[in-house]
């Protein structure tokens, strides 16, 4: 490329996305005098989804600039709580993110997931159409122009993910209110009306039950109850009250 030099300043939250030769605090770019600053930040790795305010020498400015020769670009990272306008707050998250999925549930966030991989032009799709923000650790698909919007998750680790993503969006907390399995609305049900689908230790063991209207999966206080409890104990104390 021949074109104008830029300087091109990436955030230090930022610069992981970067190849290491490009993590300096300031690095001089070549452009092509025709891509777009959102272009030149996706160039350097970095997912739009992921980036706040652009700044043109001081100057606040829209991804479809064009730079041009001597400009200097400062690049932030999305402000946390990041705010999601134009639909209720609900979540997409691909298919290596099913232990995150789970686990939103469980704090009654709405989080589609699907264990088949159904392949990133379906996923952008589904963003689009049901308004959700889609959740990945795989920028290329964070890239797609159809999203609708969309978050990279910063961890391999499900604990941690879990607060990224509730540090990042805040969405309400009302656990017990969703179905680990598949998203859908839990509701009570008594011991009569469930008393077939249950094991007989069951049964005379667990008093409190719930049943997803969804799929019909019932719900009672059973073994690995202590383990999810600490999950949403740890989430309430650090992200807020539930919903009453
Ligand atoms: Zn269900």
């Amino acid at each position: 490329m021949n074109g104008p030099e830029i300087h091109l300043s990436l955030a230090p939250e930022l610069r992981f996305f970067a190849a290491p030769e490009r993590r300096r605090e300031r690095t001089a770019v070549i452009t092509d005098g025709a891509s777009t600053l959102g272009h030149v930040v996706e160039s350097f790795g970095v997912p739009l989804t992921e980036v706040g305010r652009l700044l043109v020498d001081g100057r606040e400015t829209a991804v479809t600039h064009v730079p041009g020769a001597g400009e200097s670009v400062e690049v932030h990272p999305v402000v946390r709580p990041q705010r999601v306008p134009g639909a209720p707050l609900r979540f997409l998250l691909d298919v290596h993110l099913g232990t995150l999925a789970r686990r939103l549930r469980l704090l009654g966030v709405d989080a589609a997931y699907e264990s088949e991989d159904i392949g990133d032009p379906a996923l952008a799709a589904r963003s689009a159409a049901q308004r959700r923000v889609l959740l990945s650790r795989d920028r290329g698909l964070l890239r797609r122009r159809e999203l609708w919007a969309g978050a990279y998750v910063y961890s391999d680790r499900p604990d941690e993910q879990l607060r990224d993503v509730l540090g990042r969006f805040t969405p309400s907390l009302a656990p017990w209110t969703r179905c680990t399995a598949c998203n859908g609305p839990l509701e009570d049900a008594d011991k009569d009306t469930v008393h077939e689908r249950l094991e007989h230790g069951t049964r005379s063991t667990y008093d409190v039950f719930a049943r997803c209207a969804a799929c019909e999966r019932v719900y009672w206080r059973g073994a690995h109850h202590a383990r999810l409890e600490a999950i949403v104990a740890d989430a309430l104390e650090e992200f807020g009250a539930p919903v009453a």
